[in-house]
């Protein structure tokens, strides 16, 4: 099937059935799921269909509020924080198998509130959640700070303690791979958490909140709050009793988030923003392949990616071969219901982000910018566009320059490497990018000139746990993932006390 046939258009008009049903629409408060304060609710959509899969209780700041005493008195009383390391550990293990064991569950319930692959989300995504726990629970009892020789007379030591309440804010691009990152991080340092989810998903959370419960996660150190941005987030983030806010979504949010930080009780924050990924294709590159690997790199997950390899810069020897075969890919590529095997690309997340994507392919094409194939919706109903892909874009034009967060890939040419570094660096931010190249003193050249927290070299999108993840620039502080996120969640003590007659320095 290709997404210009006709068959596929018809298939986009009877979503199939999602083998999945909703349990879970309250909040998690302090063990117990909860309607809202105020008693109202929000509608979440299907993007397939655009109908209505269920109505979520809305917490708001009083509802935070709530949350964020359960969660302080869990830390402060007990007994996450005090229990034994090794007792965190097993819990955290038992939490990893009880979420494998409802692997499609929860991947169904990501596909049908955000429209991704169904197969992608079990497959790919849920292994990856399982496998964050997994791997944080095993540094839960490695936790450990340092024995320091100081100055003559003094004996001196750190403790690595958990930080307190912690405030995360997830985005809807990949609703439980980012509660692993976040969620299992600061669960295995001990402290305790008020989540909120994003609107356009708040359905899996709930779930694996339920599931984190059943593991033997004590009341109130995993509390979950669906809700609006403005309102249960800017609550979160300005609350005075919550001692660190991490946050994923666009950089615009993030420095309303650190703002709140600054002027509530100066809270530590970490920020996972956006991105404007280069992925750079070098003369004498194998062009398939190219082609394969930056058609992933942008258009994974509907293109709604934070790394997205949103500039695809191509040596000017392979330009024409690879805009040829670039758009055979896009016009190959699978787009249709989520629930359908094979399928590669589903709806856009939401009305406002079909929207948002659609206008940028406008100004793309305003500006200039040759578009190749793609270029509009597909179908009648849902959220679905047909891959895009713009060639000879210039660095000034906006789709250059902006995050588009859709399936629209910007080409443009370039002729030496200190040119490409040199426009490839010309951004405000500094997420990811990618080089394809089989010149190793190329390869080693461009990722040390390349300003970005990670760089993929011959692959993209490698997310293990043990690999660290942030961004240099606009793009965000601190680290997610691997030994560095356990810094996130840490405080570091120094206890000093005199040494009385030492039998030696
Ligand atoms: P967003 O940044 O508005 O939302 C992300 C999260 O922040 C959601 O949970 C939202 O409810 C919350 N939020 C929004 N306003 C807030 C506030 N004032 N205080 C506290 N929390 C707040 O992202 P979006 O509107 O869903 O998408 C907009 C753009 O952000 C996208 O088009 C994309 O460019 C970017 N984005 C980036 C990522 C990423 O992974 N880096 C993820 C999603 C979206």
């Amino acid at each position: 099937r290709s997404f210009g046939a006709a068959a596929a258009e018809k298939e986009l008009e009877s979503p199939v059935k999602a083998p999945v049903e909703v349990k879970h629409t309250k909040l998690l408060i302090n063990g117990e799921f909860v309607d809202s304060v105020s008693g109202k609710t929000f509608a979440t959509y299907d993007p397939r269909s655009e109908e209505l899969i269920a109505h979520v209780a809305e917490g708001d700041a009083k509802d935070i509020d709530l949350a964020v005493k359960a969660a302080r008195k869990a830390f402060d009383e007990g007994p996450w924080p005090k229990m034994t390391a090794y007792e965190r550990v097993k819990i955290l293990n038992r939490y990893a198998d009880l979420l494998e064991k409802h692997n499609d569950e929860l991947g169904a319930l990501d596909s049908i509130d955000s429209g991704k692959p169904y197969d992608q989300a079990r497959y790919a995504e849920m292994p990856q959640v399982v496998r964050n726990f997994r791997y944080f629970a095993g540094w839960a009892d490695k936790i450990h700070g340092h024995t320091i020789p100081s100055d003559s007379a003094h004996f001196a030591y750190t403790l690595h303690e958990p930080v307190g309440v912690c405030g995360q804010i997830i985005p809807w691009n990949f609703p439980l791979v980012m509660y692993a990152w976040k969620v299992a991080p600061a669960l295995a340092c001990g402290n305790t958490i008020v989540l909120k989810t994003a609107e356009q998903t708040p359905l899996s959370a709930l779930l694996a909140g339920a599931l984190a419960l059943e593991a033997g996660i004590p009341p109130g150190v995993l509390n979950i709050v669906s809700g609006y941005g403005e309102t249960a987030g800017a609550a979160l983030s300005s609350h005075m009793d919550v001692d660190k806010v991490a946050f994923t979504g666009s950089t615009e949010v993030g420095k309303k988030i650190m703002v709140a930080a600054a002027q509530s009780n100066l809270k530590k924050v970490t920020l996972e923003l956006g991105g404007k990924s280069p992925f750079i294709i070098c003369d004498g590159a194998d062009v398939d392949q190219a082609v394969e690997l930056s058609h992933f790199a942008l258009f994974f997950n509907q293109g709604q990616c934070c790394c997205a390899g949103s500039r695809t810069f191509v040596h000017e020897n392979v330009y024409d071969e690879y805009l040829e075969k670039a758009k055979e890919r896009a016009l190959k590529r699978i787009v249709g219901d989520p629930f359908r095997s094979g399928v590669e690309q589903g709806p856009q997340v939401d009305k406002e982000q079909f929207n948002k994507v659609l206008s940028y392919i406008e100004s793309g094409k305003e500006q200039g910018a040759r578009l190749i194939t793609g270029g509009t919706r597909l179908g009648s109903k849902g959220f679905y566009i047909k891959p895009t892909v713009f060639a000879d874009v210039q660095d000034h034009h906006t789709i250059f320059n902006e995050e588009i967060f859709g399936p629209v890939q910007a080409v443009t040419k370039f002729s030496s490497t200190q040119e490409v570094i040199k426009r490839a660096n010309r951004t405000e931010y500094g997420l990811a990018a990618g080089i394809f190249s089989k010149n190793i003193d190329e390869i080693n050249t461009l990722s040390r000139g390349l300003r970005a927290g990670t760089v993929w070299v011959n692959t993209y999108d490698i997310f293990d746990a043990s690999i660290p993840f942030g961004g240099y620039k606009q793009s965000g502080i601190g680290r997610e993932k691997g030994i560095y996120a356990l810094e996130n969640y840490t405080q570091v003590k120094a206890v000093v006390m005199p040494l009385h007659n030492p039998a030696w320095l």
